[in-house]
């Protein structure tokens, strides 16, 4: 039984493009999976020598409830109730938005061990959103950028270190 480590955040911080960046190097199987989000997609990925499953959240537009937030929520309740980690993402470019707060205090009251994640931080970019981002009260902001594969050999150090 593998670690489950679950990647949640609003639609669009860069989900996928980083579950792709863990799991990329392994070549993971990355399959549908039967259940009320359709679209959540898991895989193994190994980080500084340890195996974990590694769920992409999504699946937002087929979830029933018709509010953003009650999409969030639905696409991401059984995934985190299951998980051992998991990595919120914010958007550092764009800043704290009010869905990123509002999944934040949900979040926060699962109970689960959760990495703050500020995504699309390449270069200097996103700093200020990475403080700001302390207001979310899920502790120390990690910057990195999925796409360019910045910060991502201390995220997986910070997951392993974890779990
Ligand atoms: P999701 O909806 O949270 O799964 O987000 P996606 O992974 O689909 O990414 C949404 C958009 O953000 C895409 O256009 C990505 O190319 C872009 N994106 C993802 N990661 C980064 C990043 O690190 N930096 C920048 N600048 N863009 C990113
Ligand atoms: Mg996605």
């Amino acid at each position: 039984n593998l670690p489950v480590v679950v990647i949640a955040g609003r639609p669009n911080v860069g989900k996928s493009t980083l579950f792709n960046r863990l799991v990329g190097r392994r070549q993971a199987i990355v399959s549908d999976m039967p259940g009320v989000t359709r679209d959540r997609k898991e895989g193994e990925a190994l980080l500084r020598g340890r195996r974990v499953k590694l769920i992409d959240t999504a699946g937002l537009e087929e979830a029933a409830p018709d509010t953003l937030y009650g999409r969030m929520r639905a696409s991401s309740e059984s995934a985190v109730a299951m998980a051992d980690l998991v990595l919120f993402c914010i958007d550092a470019r764009s800043g704290i938005t009010p869905a990123d707060a509002h999944f934040a205090s949900w979040l926060r009251r699962q109970n689960r061990p959760v990495l703050l994640i500020a995504n699309k931080a390449e270069g200097q970019a996103g700093t200020n959103a990475a403080l700001e981002a302390y207001s979310l009260g899920l502790g120390t902001p990690l910057a990195l950028s999925a796409e360019h594969g910045e910060g991502i050999a201390d995220l997986m150090g910070e997951i392993a270190e974890r779990l």
